[in-house]
C-alpha cells in the first residue's frame, strides 16, 4: 500500500488516519516525493525478483491519492511500471473518496489499468453522518457522481467496488439499496475501527448490534439472489477464504508511508500513536526486512498468533480473531479476542443459519463439496451425476417457460402424461444435449424464433415409451427432427404434419406427403435418417450429425456422414475412451458420468485438429473426425473439462460479473476474459495429467507436452488469482486447482 498523498479533501469524523490515536500524519510530507516513489518501486521489484513472485498488488492510497492530480498520478504509475514490470505482473489499485474523479482521471485510470475502490457509506443520511467536508458540507452527490462516471461502459473496467463503513444507527435496508443502486462489482462492509480501550458505540439494548445490522443485510442479500458481491459474507462462509479482517490467512500487506517509512497495516493507527510504525524505511531496509518486524510476523502465524480465547474458539478458522487492530487493549496489547467478538460469533451463526444461495438446487450437495470435488481436476461420479441432474432441471425449467408461449396444448398435455406414466422416456429425450439449445433459441427474442419444440419432444418421448398418440408437429425445411431418434426428410410435408405414434414406429402425414417409419423391427424408410450410436466403455454414445440444433459451436458442423465414415468415427471414439481409461482413469469415470454425443465438425485442412463444447449443450462435444485414438483421447478429455465447468458455472458464480478485465495467457495471443481463462486452466490441468501419465511410460515428446501444459496451467492459474476478478468461491476453486497442479507436478517427478 503506497501512501502517495497524506492529506485529504474530506474530513470524515470516523477516519483512522486523522481522527484516531495515531497522529504521525502531522509530521509527514504532503505528497510522496518522486525520489521516494522510485526507491519504493525498486524495493518492490527487488522483492518480486528474489522471490519469483507471479504478481505484486500495489494500492495507491492516502489521505486522498487523487490530490496528486492527473500529471502526478501519471508520474507515480510510470515509476512503478518502469521498475516492477520487468520482473512481475503489476496489479494496480487505488482507494479514493471519489470527490475529485473526473473524465480525464477516469481515462487515465482505464489506460493505466488501475482498478478503483470508492469509499461510500450508503444513502445520503448514512453517508453524511461521517463523510463530510471540513465545512460540514455533504459529500454524497460528489461521490455518487464519481460512481456514475465509473459505471460508464468506457470506464467500467476500472470500477473495483465500494468500501462502506457500517454505522448501526443507519437503516440497513436503505444502505443496502443505496449500495446496490451503484452496481458495484464488489462491496466491502467494514466494521468501524475500535479497540478494547475505545469500544465501538453500541446504541440500543441488544448486546450485538453489529451482528444484527449485518445479519439484516445478509438476509436481504440472500433473498434477492446475491445481486452483488459482498466480500464480508462471502469470506465468512466455511472455506470462504477470509480477508484481512477475518480468517487465518497470513497477512500480506505492508504500507509505505509518504516519507518512505515501512509501516504495518494502516488500521493499527486506531490503537495508539505510532502503533503501525516499524522503525524501517525503503531507503534502508528491504521488504523482507520490514516483513520480519514482530508486528508483521505475528500475523503470519495463523492460530498460533492468537490469544488463548480465540485459539479455543469453535469458529476460529473463519473469524481468525477479527481485525488485528480491533484486539488492542492497554496492558495486554493484541493478545485479546476482537472487541467485536460477540458480534462476530453471532454474525457467523446467522450467516450459517440463513440459506446460502437461492440459486443452489434444493437437493444439491453443499457448494463447497461439489466445487472442491471438481477442483481435483476431474470430479467423482457422484459430482457428475449431480451436474447432469442440475442440467436436466434447467432444461425442464426452460421447457416450462416455452410452454407459456407455445400454441400446442395437446403436445404439452401428452408430455405431462408421459412424465407420469413413462418418466424414463421423457428423461431420455430431455437429456439429449441439443434439446436445451432448441429451447433457448425458441425463447431468445433477439434471434429468429425456432419452431415450437414441444410437439417433437412429446412425439419422441411417446415413441420411446410405446404410448399411442397423435400430434401436429411443425416442419422445418421439409424435415421433422425427433431428438434421440432421428430426422425424417420428406419434401411436400408443408409447414405442419400430423405424426401418429404406432406400435413399433410412427406415421407422418402433411401437405402432399405421407410416410410410415418402423423402428422395431427396423425397416429402411426413404427419407428417415436414424441416429447412430456406438458402444463405448461407459455405455452408448451418439454420433450426432443430424440434429439441426447442433450448430452451436461457432464452427461449421459436418453434414450427415456416410455410414462407413460414421462407423470409423465411432470406432476411433470408442478406442479413445479406452485410451483415457488407460491414461487417466479418473477422467474416464467422469466421461462415463455424462458424455452422450459426439458431433463431427467439418474437416478443415488448415486446422485439422479442432474441438469444441457449447454451454447450452451439456453431454456433447464436437470434434473433427481425426483417425488417431491417442489424439482423440486428448480432445475428449479437454472438451469434457469445459462441459463440466460450464455446468458448474450454471450453478455458482466463480467470476465477478460485469467486469471488463482481460488477462494475458500463454496459450493464446489475445487477452482473454476471466471466465475464458478459467475454462482454459481447467482444461489444461486435465491435459497436463494425460501427458504426465504418458510421459511416465514413454518419456520423449510426452514429457515435453506435459511440461508445456503444466507451465501454461500454472501461469493461467496465477494470472487468474492475481486478477482479483474471481468471487470468493472462485478464488477458493482456483486456489485448489493450483494445489492439484502442484500435486500433479510432484507426482510426476
Ligand atoms: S476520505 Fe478517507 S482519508 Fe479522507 S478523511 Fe475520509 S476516511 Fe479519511
Ligand atoms: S469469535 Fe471471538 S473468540 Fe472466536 S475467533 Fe473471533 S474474536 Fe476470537
Amino acid at each position: 500500500m503506497l501512501k502517495v498523498h497524506s492529506r485529504c479533501d474530506l474530513s470524515c469524523d470516523h477516519c483512522y488516519v486523522y481522527q484516531h490515536a495515531d497522529q504521525t500524519w502531522l509530521g509527514r510530507p504532503v505528497r510522496m516525493a518522486t525520489a521516494t516513489v522510485r526507491v519504493a518501486a525498486r524495493r518492490i521489484a527487488e522483492h518480486a525478483r528474489e522471490h519469483a513472485l507471479p504478481v505484486v498488488h500495489v494500492v495507491l492510497h492516502g489521505g486522498e491519492p487523487l490530490l496528486l492530480g492527473a500529471a502526478g498520478l501519471r508520474d507515480v504509475l510510470a515509476e512503478l511500471r518502469a521498475a516492477i514490470t520487468p520482473w512481475t505482473r503489476l496489479d494496480l489499485r487505488m482507494q479514493t473518496n471519489g470527490v475529485l474523479l473526473d473524465d480525464e482521471l477516469c481515462r487515465l485510470l482505464v489506460d493505466e489499468d488501475v482498478r478503483v475502490g470508492v469509499s461510500f457509506d450508503g444513502d445520503r443520511a448514512a453517508n453524511d453522518r461521517h463523510r463530510v467536508f471540513a465545512h460540514g458540507g455533504s459529500s454524497h452527490d460528489h461521490v455518487r457522481r464519481a460512481l456514475a462516471l465509473l459505471r460508464r461502459p468506457e470506464h467500467r473496467a476500472s470500477y473495483a467496488g465500494i468500501l462502506c463503513t457500517v454505522d448501526v444507527r443507519n437503516d440497513p435496508d436503505r444502505v443496502y439499496e443505496a449500495l446496490l443502486a451503484e452496481s458495484p462489482p464488489r462491496v466491502d462492509l467494514l466494521l468501524p475501527h475500535a479497540t478494547w480501550d475505545n469500544p465501538p458505540p453500541r446504541p440500543g439494548p441488544g448486546p450485538t448490534p453489529y451482528a444484527d445490522w449485518l445479519g439484516r443485510v445478509h438476509r436481504r442479500w440472500v433473498d434477492e439472489g446475491r445481486p452483488m458481491s459482498i466480500r464480508l459474507f462471502e469470506a465468512l462462509r466455511p472455506g470462504g477464504g477470509g480477508t484481512e479482517a477475518f480468517g487465518l490467512a497470513p497477512a500480506d500487506v505492508l504500507v509505505i508511508e509518504a516519507d518512505g517509512s515501512w509501516e504495518q497495516v494502516d488500521s493499527l493507527k486506531t490503537a495508539y500513536h505510532g502503533a503501525a510504525g516499524t522503525g524501517f524505511d525503503v531507503f534502508g531496509q528491504s521488504v523482507d526486512e520490514a516483513a520480519r518486524h514482530p508486528g508483521v510476523a505475528v500475523r503470519q502465524e495463523g492460530v498460533a498468533g492468537l490469544c488463548a480465547t480465540c485459539r479455543a474458539c469453535p469458529v476460529v478458522d473463519r473469524c481468525g480473531g477479527g481485525l488485528y487492530a480491533h484486539r488492542w487493549r492497554t496492558g495486554s496489547g493484541f493478545d485479546n479476542p476482537s472487541v467485536y467478538c460477540a458480534d462476530l460469533l453471532r454474525l457467523i451463526d446467522s450467516v450459517d443459519a440463513y440459506p446460502r444461495s437461492v440459486r443452489q438446487p434444493p437437493d444439491a450437495a453443499p457448494a463447497d463439496d461439489l466445487l472442491d470435488d471438481l477442483a481435483t481436476g476431474h470430479g467423482s461420479t457422484a459430482t457428475l451425476a449431480l451436474l447432469a441432474a442440475t442440467q436436466l432441471s434447467i432444461t425442464r425449467a426452460l421447457l416450462v417457460a416455452c410452454e407459456d408461449r407455445a400454441g400446442s396444448p395437446a403436445a404439452w398435455e401428452l408430455l405431462v402424461h408421459l412424465d407420469q406414466v413413462a418418466p424414463e422416456a421423457v428423461r431420455a429425450v430431455l437429456e439429449h444435449p441439443f434439446v436445451r439449445q432448441w429451447l433457448v433459441r425458441r425463447l431468445d427474442s433477439s434471434a429468429r424464433p425456432a419452431v415450437d419444440p414441444l410437439p417433437a419432444l412429446a412425439v419422441a418421448a411417446a415413441i420411446r415409451a410405446g404410448v399411442p398418440a397423435a400430434v401436429h408437429v411443425p416442419v422445418r425445411a421439409d424435415a421433422i427432427t425427433l431428438p434421440t431418434l432421428g430426422r425424417l426428410v420428406l419434401p411436400g410435408l408443408g409447414e405442419s404434419a400430423e405424426v401418429t405414434v404406432l406400435r413399433g414406429g410412427f406415421r407422418v402425414r402433411g401437405g402432399t406427403a405421407e410416410r410410415t417409419v418402423l423402428l422395431d423391427p427396423v425397416e429402411l424408410s426413404a427419407g428417415w435418417r436414424p441416429t447412430r450410436d456406438v458402444s463405448v466403455p461407459g455405455g452408448w454414445l451418439l454420433i450426432e450429425d443430424g440434429d439441426p440444433y447442433r450448430d452451436c459451436y461457432g464452427q461449421p458442423v459436418a453434414p450427415r456422414l456416410a455410414d462407413p465414415v460414421a462407423r470409423a468415427l465411432g470406432r476411433t471414439v470408442a478406442e479413445a475412451w479406452r485410451v483415457v481409461q488407460r491414461d487417466v482413469p479418473a477422467h474416464a469415470a467422469a466421461l462415463d458420468g455424462g458424455l452422450r454425443a459426439v458431433v463431427p465438425l467439418t474437416p478443415d485442412p488448415v486446422r485439422p485438429l479442432r474441438s469444441a463444447t457449447a454451454r447450452h449443450a451439456f453431454g456433447a462435444v464436437a470434434v473433427t473426425p481425426h483417425p488417431d485414438p491417442e489424439t482423440m483421447a486428448v480432445l475428449l478429455v479437454h472438451e469434457w473439462q469445459h462441459a463440466k465447468l460450464g455446468a458448474a458455472l450454471d450453478l455458482y458464480d466463480l467470476v465477478e460479473p460485469g467486469q471488463g478485465t482481460r488477462i494475458r495467457v500463454p496459450w493464446r495471443p489475445d487477452p482473454r476474459p476471466p471466465e475464458g481463462v478459467l475454462q482454459g486452466v481447467y482444461a489444461h490441468l486435465a491435459v497436463t495429467q494425460v501427458w504426465q501419465s504418458r510421459a511416465a511410460s514413454t518419456g520423449g515428446d510426452a514429457s515435453a507436452h506435459a511440461d508445456r501444459y503444466l507451465s501454461w496451467t500454472r501461469d493461467g492459474v496465477d494470472a487468474l488469482l492475481a486478477s482479483r476478478s474471481l468471487t470468493a468461491a472462485g478464488e477458493r476453486f482456483v486456489g485448489q486447482l493450483r494445489h492439484a497442479l502442484e500435486e500433479t507436478r510432484v507426482g510426476s517427478r
